[in-house]
């Protein structure tokens, strides 16, 4: 067989790629007649691609990169780590000293009394592995029938059988028997799009109070736990009303049921602490990390649990693991990523320099004509676009016609943006420059500019 390298052409590298590779979230048969953008080189918060375009990549991977990409310490920690102790597993009666060092480093970053972490090689994984942590926990307290899980509707934790379960994510649950039974979903707190005449403090109270009625229907007997990500990222950047997440955690509080948040893309800096339940003032009993745990690059998530609950956990044999949990160079990696977060002060920037810098230049795209609004915290953002503002009103075309063809537009003007229906999405790395910055909005601002040119000569406006 011939080698395959950067070398070769991107035709020929295209060709061979639909031919063997299946892609996730994609239609392959699409994909392969204008062929994947075949991505060679990475540096800082740029991407290169196989014809030498530079790339800037405003959404960190896939929200995951967050001390950009290149960094040659984290190279060289792995390979001291492979060269030391490639593999052992942590499953009986053994352990190593990544993990322990990790763990420890996790428990101290972690609010109030998240002191352990049980590892997943990915955020599905760990979501799993949260599902059967809360029933297990309410089975070992004596209340077996308390086993449903609460969830909202256009939340993601996840595309396997369980985490694609506890999202709320209709595509997902309409291929391959989801959701699993003992998971239910109430609606988010989306006020852009569903918050009708409502005030957005009236509308988040409404939507929060969605959880208590869900809570008693099903009897607070049967329900075993609430989650949610702090700040829905795949379902578009939705940031709650002000009045959503005290409410909540009132609910939470006074109803016995524990609380998961999904720190997934919301860990590690991105909303301008170590943690989203952080910025929103939230006290979860488990909370899910994974992607910048290790600025993604490695596969690596988990769960750090409560004292109260891993003291329930720990009083049994938990019959679950994985055979990449807690992986001695994936934990060496992410114990490396953690020290250039806290040495360099990324999450402190997010907080108070770079992060107000972006977010103000983002507010900015509001005033184009096709956005509705643009809303961002930290260095997680998103836009809505629409053909009437005032009416924050949707396009008549399906929902993600136009979002796709202003991403198109992106791409061609090398700047990833993500869309989720007609909502733009960024998410760059925490490490961005203000120069960057300042160009990641002009791309923006052009890639708008030429997606309503487009969507008009579509005849869609
Ligand atoms: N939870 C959230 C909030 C996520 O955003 C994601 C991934 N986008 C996941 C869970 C799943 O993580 P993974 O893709 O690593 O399985």
């Amino acid at each position: 067989m011939q080698q395959i390298t950067n070398h070769l052409p991107t035709a020929e590298l295209q060709a061979l790629d639909a031919a063997h590779h299946m892609h996730p979230f994609s239609t392959q048969s699409d994909l392969a007649k204008v062929g994947a953008r075949v991505i060679t080189s990475a540096s800082g918060v740029r991407l290169k691609d196989s014809e030498g375009q530079e790339i800037l990549d405003a959404m960190a991977g896939l929200w995951c990169v967050n001390i950009g990409y290149g960094r040659e310490e984290l190279a060289q920690v792995a390979a001291r780590q492979i060269r030391e102790l490639p593999y052992y597993n942590t499953f009986f009666q053994t352990t190593h000293v990544p993990a322990i060092a990790l763990s420890a480093k996790l428990a101290e970053l972690a609010p109030g009394d998240l002191n352990h972490v049980f590892y997943a090689g990915s955020g599905s994984e760990a979501n799993d592995t949260n599902l059967r942590m809360v029933r297990t926990y309410w089975e070992q307290m004596g209340k077996p029938e308390k086993s449903i899980v609460i969830s909202r509707w256009n939340a993601y934790h996840g595309s396997s059988v369980g985490s694609g379960s506890l999202g709320g994510m209709k595509g997902i649950h309409s291929q391959g028997g989801l959701p699993i039974p003992g998971i239910e979903h109430i609606d988010q707190p989306h006020w852009w799009a569903e918050g009708g005449d409502l005030s957005p403090e009236e509308f988040g109270l409404e939507r929060a109070r969605q959880l208590e009625a869900k809570i008693d229907e099903l009897g607070e007997d049967r329900v075993a736990a609430f989650i949610a990500e702090p700040v829905q990222g795949a379902g578009g950047v939705i940031i709650a009303p002000d009045t959503y997440w005290p409410e909540v955690m009132r609910i939470c509080r006074e109803r016995d049921i524990l609380f998961i948040a999904d720190e997934v893309i919301c860990g590690f800096g991105r909303t301008g602490n170590w943690f989203g339940s952080q910025t929103l003032n939230l006290t979860p009993d488990i909370m899910t990390v994974a992607k910048g745990l290790s600025s993604g690059y490695v596969p690596i998530g988990g769960s750090i649990v409560s004292d109260k609950v891993a003291e329930v956990i720990g009083a049994t044999e938990f019959n679950h693991g994985y055979t990449y949990s807690g992986h001695p160079v994936a934990c060496a990696v992410a114990l490396e990523n953690l020290r250039i977060l806290e040495e360099e002060k990324i999450v402190e920037k997010v907080r108070e320099d770079t992060g107000p810098y972006l977010q103000e230049k983002f507010a900015t795209l509001a005033d184009h004509p096709m956005v509705g609004e643009a809303k961002m915290i930290g260095m997680m953002g998103s836009i809505a676009l629409t053909p009437d503002k005032s009416a924050r009103a949707p396009f008549a075309a399906d929902a993600g016609t136009v979002g796709y063809m202003t991403r198109e537009r992106c791409f061609a003007n090398n700047l990833i943006m993500r869309h989720v229906y007609d909502r733009m999405i960024v998410s760059p790395p925490l490490v961005i420059s203000k120069p960057d910055i300042d160009l990641l909005i002009e791309r923006a601002w052009q890639s708008l500019d030429e997606g309503m040119k487009a969507v008009k000569d579509a005849g869609l406006w």
